[in-house]
């Protein structure tokens, strides 16, 4: 079954093509085609885009110093806005269907300070949110 962390249940929304390197993105591309079929799990810890990660060591997300304690954090919020908890299973559409209710709230905590912002920028479907 394809899991999802918090986070990445809001983030890969915006998937614009972008990635850490090609392994990584072919990982997205799949998991998203992957998405569109199967039921999702979701998890609390390093799920099917994090196994994929090249700064993913020990199951814990090494990409800076405080990366994994503030990806915990964000799960925890992406999963409070959501009103989701981990453990619990959701279809992919029913996630994107959340989306424009909280996109707001995660924009103005977390995108303007996030590197992949450029890249999320790109997509139709922020560019659709940025603009309600
Ligand atoms: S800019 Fe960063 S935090 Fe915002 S949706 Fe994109 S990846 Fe997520």
């Amino acid at each position: 079954m394809l899991t999802l962390r918090g986070h990445h249940l809001i983030c890969l929304h915006f998937f614009s093509g972008e990635g850490y390197d090609a392994r990584f993105i072919e990982n997205l591309r799949d998991v998203l085609k992957r998405a569109e079929g199967e039921e999702i799990d979701i998890i609390s810890t390093a799920d099917n885009i994090c196994t994929r990660c090249p700064y993913l060591e020990d199951y814990k997300c090494t990409y800076d110093e405080k990366a994994d304690e503030e990806i915990r954090e964000m799960d925890e919020t992406a999963l409070k806005l959501l009103n989701l908890t981990a453990g619990q299973k959701i279809t992919w559409q029913a996630v994107k269907g959340y989306i424009p209710d909280i996109f707001h709230e995660w924009h103005d905590r977390y995108c303007n300070e996030c590197d992949w912002k450029q890249a999320c920028e790109k997509s139709d479907f922020y560019q659709e949110m940025e603009r309600r």
